[in-house]
């Protein structure tokens, strides 16, 4: 199996960071500021079952329209067109309008994979703020599949590789 994979969300969730741990290698900048990606970056996973191509993207700017975040916003629409699968970012206990209006503005069509990450920012009793959470984004939205990642630990990264596989 062999197919694309568009990482995406709003800037700071983790993207880049979720990318250098699916792949091995750290070639996606992170950083705690803003913006620091500003071009795709692709980036491939290989096993003996599969071939990932994932794709790094910019972060949707939702705040400020101006003509900089209006380019990265058409540089996302332009990297998520063609890929298999969406693989939307989130925050754990994190969502807000800004996650919300990067959803709507993501094809109808390809198939979305939800990904908790920073779950290791969660403590035990904000679990049920996490469900609720799930809950309620799943009345809003349709997803392939719901997973809880911390990117900066790796946890959660090889059942998302898992879940990604049948879908190409
Ligand atoms: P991007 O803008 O979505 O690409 O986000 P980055 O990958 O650059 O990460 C933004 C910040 O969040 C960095 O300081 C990362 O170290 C931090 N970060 C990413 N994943 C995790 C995680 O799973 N847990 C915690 N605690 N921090 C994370
Ligand atoms: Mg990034």
């Amino acid at each position: 199996r062999c197919g694309f994979v568009a990482i995406v969300g709003r800037p700071n969730v983790g993207k880049s960071t979720l990318m250098n741990h699916l792949i091995g290698q750290k070639i996606s900048i992170t950083s705690k500021k803003a913006q620091t990606t500003r071009h795709k970056v692709n980036g491939i996973y290989t096993d003996n079952e599969a071939q990932l191509v994932f794709v790094d993207t910019p972060g949707f700017q939702t705040y400020h329209r101006n003509a900089l975040n209006d380019r990265l916003n058409q540089n996302v629409t332009e990297a998520v067109a063609g890929v298999d699968v969406i693989v939307f970012v989130v925050e754990a206990l994190r969502f807000s309008d800004a996650d919300r209006e990067v959803l709507q503005q993501l094809p109808k069509r390809i198939p979305v994979v939800l990904v908790i990450n920073k779950v290791d920012k969660a403590k035990a009793k904000d679990q049920s703020v996490m469900q609720a959470f799930i809950k309620e984004v799943q009345q809003e939205f349709t997803f392939a599949s719901i997973i809880l990642v911390s990117a900066k630990h790796g946890l959660g990264v090889a059942q998302l590789v898992r879940t990604l596989k049948p879908m190409l």
